[in-house]
């Protein structure tokens, strides 16, 4: 196998840096993303919940932004994932969880982000920012 070659990984990483991102930005759907997610393998999703907490972690998430994600994220509050991205500071060590858990952590994660980085990019960036991930090729869209 070679899906953890450095070469896989940072197409991994584009990759998911794009998906998030569509979906932060409401261009692709959170079960588009989630379905994604799902295809990877299992050493795939462990690399993905690492760099996604990342991204979420880079936005200052805060236990209020928790809390408004995982409201949004259709997953329950009481599940792992949900705990312990809510707690102040948050969690980290989603790829540690259960595999079953996986799935779950990937949709509370990208919805806390995106609660974060929209605030982000209403206060600080509107549209005018020289962030890339803020600057997709798809984000271009016409009215
Ligand atoms: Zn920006």
């Amino acid at each position: 196998m070679t899906e953890t070659s450095s070469r896989d990984s940072r197409a991994l990483r584009r990759e998911t840096d794009h998906v998030v991102n569509e979906v932060a930005q409401g261009l692709r759907t959170l079960d588009d993303g989630a379905a994604w997610f799902s295809d990877l393998s299992p050493a795939g999703r462990q690399e993905v919940l690492r760099e996604v907490a990342g991204y979420a972690l880079q936005a200052h998430i805060t236990a209020a932004d928790g809390r408004a994600g995982v409201a949004r994220s259709g997953v329950k509050p009481t599940a792992n994932p949900s705990v312990m991205i809510c707690m102040d500071p948050p969690r980290s060590g989603f790829a540690g969880l259960p595999a079953d858990e996986h799935e779950k952590a990937f949709r509370v994660l990208v919805s806390v982000f995106a609660v974060a980085d929209t605030r982000r990019r209403q206060k600080y960036c509107r549209g005018t920012c020289g962030h890339a991930w803020h600057n997709l090729p798809t984000a271009t869209k016409e009215p």
